[in-house]
């Protein structure tokens, strides 16, 4: 056994209970998780700091002096604790709001203590809260270094596992592992870019004795932790691409080009030519493609996907597009049906709804081959659900779908379907390239002609008037408008109420029989939903009352107005999805955010750059800053986007660095057989045994 899979218990230290504690809240159950458990700041022990020096813009630094006296401040939930610390320069204040009587009875007056924390402003005067206290005679070897702080709660403090801790384990581990922390990366790769070894750089994580050094460390374990994971994505991308078999689609015969050439509505833009060049070059060889197809809303993605589906038809093989929600299903089924209504192709629809005798004869019939393209929302993933020859699979808007779903989609053939992913939004690239980094990139970078930017307003519900009286105008046009109520989960019976409410007075404002108002929402049975959208699609309705149902993909280009309720509590892409629901035709199109008077900080900074721009990269990109990779893509139960010492926020460059260097020792060597990369090789295995099923669509 590696001596990095010691059961932690083995430890100096840790006696069973803090094992217990150290695997249930930090699951830290080996020497080598613990070594993993990576500091997530560092107090520079170095300088001390005189009192008068203090300012608010310093980070954390280190006073010392002692406390003259203590002082109980405000009551009950704003009581504090103030001590004022001297030392020959001056007095400043250190601030506790919570284990007011534990720090009382711990902390001495009139003996010296290091201090260390971060001064701030409170209160018009400069004080330090919730410092860290030292004794001095504790101190004296850490001295003169930077000290790490790990990562820590109130509940891991309060049960004895305070960063201090930690650190202290730590530092009866690293001497036992010295010279076995084998190294991982190829000298070649070290010697080039310059990197300390493993060993080094997982002793200085830890105890840095200098800046210097600690940047090093930092720079090549960001360098390690992202190299592999790109290694694994690049190296399943060349296999499915070079050695996956996948169905031969190389003939492009009547049905493309019936209706490529008979029936399209318009002429496809330049970057829908140029990715459908890039599928038809893909599905041709005998290979599996895997490509994902990033555009923003309203970029023409469906049709795309139409095209890549006849490949498949024109080659006497089976396709199928799954969406997110049955509406959009729905939506799909009923435009494709349209634009194929000329030719002898079978198309049909299965979703959570479908009566279980059609069902039936459903799956039957695709069995057998007689379904040329079947559309539906994730029953497709059914265990019972089996193609005749799937070639061509498409899953539209797929940050809905969960990794694992992905997965499922192709063990239900005997050959992998040619896959083609789409995004309902473009996703920043650091993203693209970690959580489909093994998929061939297509992108559309443009709107078809003749789209006018749609004119965002943020208004507060004391504008209702005004807005009734705009919405009035846009309905004697004859534009047709969308209300957008929040649908969230925890609080589902109250944003129920809501929207009834909304829908009540909408109904109230705009009565029978001048208007018409329909309403959609997930409590309604799918064939009163298709009733209600089918009016709205066909014009009769003039406003659609709806929950996020309709967020995805529906397409109406003659509604023009899209006023969101509530607007405050939707996510940006939320909100840029909702907003791509109109701007579809020729007409001047209005997105009006609703929100409460008093909103969020994160909730304005979303507002506002809704109103401020159109591109959703740029939207995509301050979603990831305001709330982090795993919740963006919904993925943070997968641990697909938790890092140890990487951050996608921050590290894109060394991110794309990594990529590159993977990306060329592949070109040379790609099993990894040479010699000179035997320590590659070694880590690997074991990487990429952990990650199998992970990335894969397949
Ligand atoms: P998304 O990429 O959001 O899925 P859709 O495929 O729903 O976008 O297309 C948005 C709208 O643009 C649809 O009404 C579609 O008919 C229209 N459209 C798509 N391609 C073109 C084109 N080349 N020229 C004009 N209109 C187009
Ligand atoms: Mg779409």
């Amino acid at each position: 056994m590696h001596i990095l899979s010691t059961p932690i218990e083995y430890l100096k230290g840790v006696g069973p209970s803090r094992a217990d504690l150290l695997k249930k809240e930090l699951k830290i159950f080996t020497y080598g998780d613990l070594l993993s458990h990576y500091p997530f700041r560092y107090i520079d022990k170095s300088k001390i700091y005189n009192i008068s020096e203090l300012t608010k813009d310093l980070p954390y630094i280190q006073v010392k002096g002692f406390i003259v006296r203590f002082e109980e401040k405000g009551l009950k939930r704003k009581k504090r604790l103030i001590a004022y610390l001297k030392d020959d320069t001056g007095m400043t204040e250190l601030v506790w709001f919570k284990g007011i009587r534990w720090i009382k009875s711990a902390i001495k007056l009139n003996t010296e203590y290091l201090v260390f924390g971060k001064p701030s402003f409170y209160n018009g005067k400069l004080n330090i809260a919730h410092p860290e206290m030292d004794l001095i005679e504790d101190n004296h070897e850490d001295i003169n270094k930077l000290q790490a702080v790990y990562p820590s709660t109130e509940k891991l403090n309060s049960k004895g596992l305070s960063s201090r801790v930690i650190s202290k384990l730590i530092h009866c581990l690293l001497p036992l592992l010295k010279h076995h922390l084998e190294e991982t990366l190829s000298l070649e790769i070290i010697k080039r870019l310059n990197l300390p070894s493993r060993e080094e750089s997982l002793f200085d994580i830890h105890c840095p004795s200098s800046a210097r050094r600690l940047v090093r460390a930092q720079k090549r374990l960001k360098f390690e932790e992202f190299f592999f994971l790109q290694l694994h994505l690049l190296k399943t991308q060349l296999t499915r691409n070079s050695r996956n078999k996948g169905y031969t689609l190389d003939k492009i015969g009547d049905c493309f080009n019936n209706f490529y050439h008979k029936h399209l509505p318009f002429t496809l833009t330049n970057s829908q030519k140029k990715v459908l060049k890039e599928i038809r070059n893909d599905v041709k060889k005998r290979f599996q493609m895997n490509r994902l197809l990033q555009g923003d809303v309203g970029s023409g993605k469906t049709l795309v996907a139409l095209l890549t589906m006849l490949m498949a038809i024109d080659n006497k093989y089976q396709a199928c597009l799954m969406a997110p929600t049955e509406i959009l299903a729905q939506q799909h089924f009923v435009t494709i049906s349209g634009y194929l209504k000329n030719q002898e192709i079978n198309i049909r629809i299965l979703t959570g709804s479908t009566k279980t005798k059609d069902r039936k004869v459903l799956l039957k019939d695709l069995e057998q081959g007689k379904i040329d393209i079947l559309i539906g929302t994730h029953a497709l993933l059914e265990k019972q659900v089996l193609f005749k020859n799937l070639a061509v699979a498409i899953i539209d808007e797929q940050h809905r779908f969960g990794v694992a779903q992905r997965a499922r989609l192709w063990k239900k053939n005997k050959y992998p379907p040619h896959v083609l992913v789409m995004t309902a939004t473009p996703i920043p690239r650091t993203l693209s390239m970690t959580l489909y980094g093994d998929l061939d990139v297509s992108i559309i970078d443009e709107l078809p002609p003749g789209r006018k930017p749609v004119k965002t307003m943020w208004k507060s519900n004391s504008s209702r008037l005004s807005i009734i009286d705009f919405m009035k105008k846009q309905i004697k046009l004859e534009r047709q408008i969308y209300i957008v109520f929040p649908l969230i989960e925890e609080s589902e019976k109250l944003d129920y109420k809501n929207l009834i409410e909304g829908y009540n007075s909408i109904v109230r404002e705009f009565p029978l029989p001048d208007f018409q108002v329909s309403v959609v929402h997930g409590r309604m049975k799918a064939e009163d939903k298709e009733y209600e959208m089918e009016r709205f699609l066909s014009g009769i309705t003039n406003i659609m009352v709806a929950t996020t149902v309709i967020e995805v993909g529906v397409d109406v280009p003659n509604a023009s107005v899209m006023i969101i309720e509530s607007a405050e509590r939707f996510g940006l892409s939320q909100l840029h999805q909702l907003r791509g629901r109109v701007g579809r035709g020729a007409e001047q199109s209005y997105c009006i955010l609703v929100s409460g008077d008093k909103v969020s900080n994160d909730a304005r900074i979303r507002l506002k750059t809704m109103v401020e721009t159109n591109d959703g990269f740029r939207i995509s990109e301050q979603d990831l800053k305001l709330r982090g990779p795993g919740d963006m893509m919904g993925t943070k139960q997968s641990g697909i986007l938790n890092f140890k010492i990487a951050n996608l926020l921050v590290d894109n460059k060394i991110l794309e660095f990594a990529r590159e260097q993977a990306r060329v020792l592949l070109e040379k060597d790609p099993d990894l057989e040479h010699t000179d990369n035997i320590n590659i090789i070694r880590a690997y295995r074991p990487y990429a045994r952990e990650r199998i099923g992970w990335s894969r669509i397949s």
